[in-house]
């Protein structure tokens, strides 16, 4: 009787066991601070990895809208991705600034999917790239919005709101649209690549966010100290190229992240950051790119 118990109880033991070392199994590398609920009804925005680039998708309930598509050689690899996730329209495509690593996907974005919004600055610039995005969008009819600061649009339960754009030929990345995006009890803040100047302009605004993109991949021209301790971010996202030529990330905007014990996520290290929330808690998954193998 007593052996039969004992052999009842091993078997239990193993049975959860193998539950276990399976869950850990399919489960590797996620950082769950807090799991959330039915992540239907969540946030998810996508920090993709494009190597010395920008792409952000972000999802909620049912919606996609989408800032920046990369350099020219990854519009093929984005379309890949966003197929697989079952995208076939995007609310708001938005063009932060015409640099060819924020529009160089662009044109194959405009071509495969539906947009009912096209946002981006009023610039222009003369690289093929930008020609090619202007021909797509002339192609499917869309019109190019240009927004004003102050304006703000809604995704489902996102509040986007304008904090800055420009149209300073000269200084395309003091052009980009900056964008603070709610969603229920958290904040996000989408830069482009805007410097210091546009940080001094906004800095009176109500910038506070749970989660920052760094500006210009982190370089030393932004992400001022200043400016950090106004938005007070938990998280930091930095979307750059393993051994890159500028060297970005700079150590200054390291050591200002790391003197605020901001989290730092960077898509040379982690691959694609995808951060999800509820509105109240953002929690983190990375997956692995091959991108940054070199
Ligand atoms: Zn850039």
């Amino acid at each position: 009787m007593f052996k039969e118990k004992l052999k009842y109880t091993i078997e239990i033991v193993l049975l959860i066991g193998l539950f276990l070392g399976y869950y850990y199994y399919i489960n590797p590398s996620k950082e769950v601070i807090k799991p959330v609920g039915n992540i239907e009804e969540n946030l998810k925005i996508y920090f993709i990895d494009v190597g010395q680039a920008d792409s952000t998708l972000i999802y909620n309930n049912g919606e996609y809208s989408l800032i920046d598509a990369g350099n020219n050689k990854d519009g093929n690899k984005l379309i890949k991705y966003f197929k697989s996730l079952g995208i076939n329209k995007f609310k708001y495509v938005i063009t932060t600034h015409v640099h060819e690593d924020h529009i160089g996907g662009m044109d194959n974005i405009i071509r495969e999917f539906d947009i009912e919004h096209f946002l981006m600055p009023d610039t222009y610039t003369d690289n093929m790239t930008y020609t090619e995005v202007l021909k797509e969008l002339k192609k499917k009819n869309i019109i190019i919005e240009t927004p004003n600061i102050n304006d703000t649009f809604t995704m489902e339960e996102i509040n986007f709101k304008v904090l800055s754009i420009g149209n300073d030929l000269e200084n395309l990345n003091d052009s980009s649209i900056v964008l603070k995006a709610n969603y229920k009890n958290t904040n996000y803040l989408f830069t482009g690549d805007a410097t210091k100047e546009v940080e001094k302009k906004i800095m009176n605004q109500d910038i506070q966010s749970d989660l920052i993109k760094v500006s210009h991949h982190g370089s030393y021209d932004a992400t001022g100290l200043d400016f950090l301790e106004k938005v007070n971010p938990k998280y930091a996202i930095i979307s750059v190229e393993k051994d890159n030529d500028y060297h970005f990330p700079h150590d200054i905007v390291l050591n200002n992240l790391n003197k605020l014990n901001i989290k730092i996520y960077r898509t040379d290290l982690d691959g694609t950051i995808i951060a999800s929330s509820d509105g109240d808690n953002i929690i983190f998954e990375k997956i692995k790119t091959d991108t940054n193998q070199k």
